[in-house]
């Protein structure tokens, strides 16, 4: 399926072939570097260029490679936010973990979330979605 991710402030490409590009800071550190993602929601593969790699439990500053806008979000704490444009370009919202290791991810729908990853009990409190429009993936 083709689907593509676009930065919330510039919405510019994030998504090169076949990952996500984003640029990662670590907090209270000098250590940065780019970090590709996968695309798939509830895949947790992350790549990076050695030194530099996404340490467990530390947490990221995640900014736009286009616009260096920070993508980390100012309304739930620890998670980012980017947008996913699907095949009938239809926009929603993905959240995923700001800290290194966490593996959950949210897909927003206007009345609906998707939820993938272990972690994601972790976070769910922040979408007040009733239990019959919640989709696990
Ligand atoms: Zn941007």
């Amino acid at each position: 399926m083709a689907v593509d991710y676009l930065c919330k402030m510039c919405k510019g490409h994030l998504k090169v072939k076949t990952s996500i590009i984003l640029a990662a800071s670590k907090m209270n550190s000098s250590q940065r570097g780019l970090v590709l993602l996968d695309p798939e929601l509830g895949n947790y593969t992350t790549t990076t260029h050695p030194p530099f790699k996404i340490e467990e439990d530390a947490e990221y500053v995640y900014t736009c490679p286009i616009c260096h806008s920070q993508l980390n979000s100012g309304k739930y704490k620890h998670l980012v936010r980017i947008i996913r444009v699907e095949e009938d370009g239809k926009e929603y919202d993905v959240y995923f973990s700001d800290i290194g290791g966490e593996k959950c991810t949210f897909k927003l729908g206007e009345d609906n979330i998707e939820i993938a990853g272990p972690d994601a009990p972790r976070y769910t409190k922040y979408f007040d979605v009733p239990e019959e429009y919640r989709k696990y993936l």
